[in-house]
């Protein structure tokens, strides 16, 4: 019998995984013929999430958990899980039931009926504002126009992937990381599925990414997939170049032909101050990149984990 590997990452989510594991239960009965673990990765909670998830370990033997040392963040979590995911396929999703389990039946259809990679299209998300919904298409617009590797917006992380290709995603070692932007990557023309889902609003708790921690995203996801930003840098110099060539022949246009010239000190503070600004835009660029290469050269493990599994199997109903 095939198996199926459900690996849900959360963080500080106590007031969520009774309820998920409820939902997954009614769904995962619903499947014929095939069998399911589910994987839950602790990333280091500071609430009681860890206890919940230990407490379904002793009634469900399909529940096991991996517990990471600390908060690593949602794209490790999801990593560690799929690490130590043994099933023919692997469906990752969100703890906060973001992601309904009531589309797992269709997406393990999908798989058994031949697809390699099944997605998820978010047709709308109830729980966001339009400032977010405006945010998140300006986000994906320049990521898409910066990046070589194309990442469709609304395709969330709740998807299903056939072990041929998460061996694959195992392959790539790298620190910082994007699955989104991995599986673009690895994105083959056939066998691939798209479903449409709605979003609700999260069951409890509040998002774990703020303002600041998504602009992190956005910037980390262009270095990732791109280097257009640093013949951008370049381009910057070139134009910073033209415009202060231009400006000196006009100073010596307005100097000997119109015999009125500008006054010395604003020409230079303006070229100097226009000058200054493209070095520190192309520096900042420049040092986001050899910032990835000094992470990246000492290829320290992604994480520290533990795999809790329950104890009474013979207990399991
Ligand atoms: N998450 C995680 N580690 C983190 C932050 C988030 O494992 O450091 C999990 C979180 O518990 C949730 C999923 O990643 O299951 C998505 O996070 P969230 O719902 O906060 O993001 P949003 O849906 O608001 O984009
Ligand atoms: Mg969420």
């Amino acid at each position: 019998m095939k198996t199926v590997s459900i690996v849900v990452s959360a963080y500080n989510e106590e007031g969520n995984i009774e309820k998920l594991y409820q939902e997954l239960k009614k769904e995962l009965n619903k499947v014929k013929n095939v069998s399911f673990e589910i994987l839950f990765v602790n990333d280091g909670s500071k609430d009681k999430t860890f206890e919940k998830i230990e407490k379904l370990l002793q009634k469900d033997e399909r529940v096991k958990m991996v517990n990471l040392k600390r908060n690593f963040g949602h794209e490790i979590a999801m990593t560690a899980g799929m690490d130590y995911a043994k099933g023919d396929a692997v469906i990752f999703m969100d703890a906060d039931l973001q992601h309904p389990p009531v589309y797992i039946p269709q997406m393990v259809e999908e798989w058994l009926k031949g697809s390699e990679i099944v997605l998820t299209k978010r047709v709308d998300n109830v729980a966001t504002s339009w400032f977010y919904k405006l945010c998140a298409k300006t986000f994906y617009f320049i990521l898409n126009l910066l990046s070589e590797t194309k990442i469709p917006a609304s395709m969330p992380d709740f998807r299903l992937i056939d072990r041929k290709y998460v061996d694959f995603l195992k392959g790539f070692n790298e620190q910082d990381r994007l699955f989104r932007g991995l599986l673009s990557w690895i994105m083959p023309n056939d066998k691939v599925m798209v479903i449409d889902f709605i979003a609700p609003e999260r069951f409890s708790g509040h998002t774990k990414y703020n303002f600041i921690k998504s602009l992190q995203l956005a910037i980390d996801s262009i270095t990732q997939f791109s280097v257009r930003p640093l013949h951008l840098a370049t381009w910057f110099g070139f134009a910073g170049a033209a415009c202060s060539i231009l400006l000196g022949v006009w100073v010596i246009f307005e100097h000997f032909v119109q015999h009125n010239p500008t006054p010395g000190y604003a020409t230079i503070v303006s070229v100097v101050g226009f000058v200054g600004a493209v070095q520190l835009i192309t520096l900042g660029i420049i040092g986001e990149y050899i910032g990835k290469i000094h992470i990246e050269v000492k290829k320290r493990p992604l994480y520290l984990a533990d795999l809790i599994e329950g104890k009474d199997k013979d207990d399991v109903k």
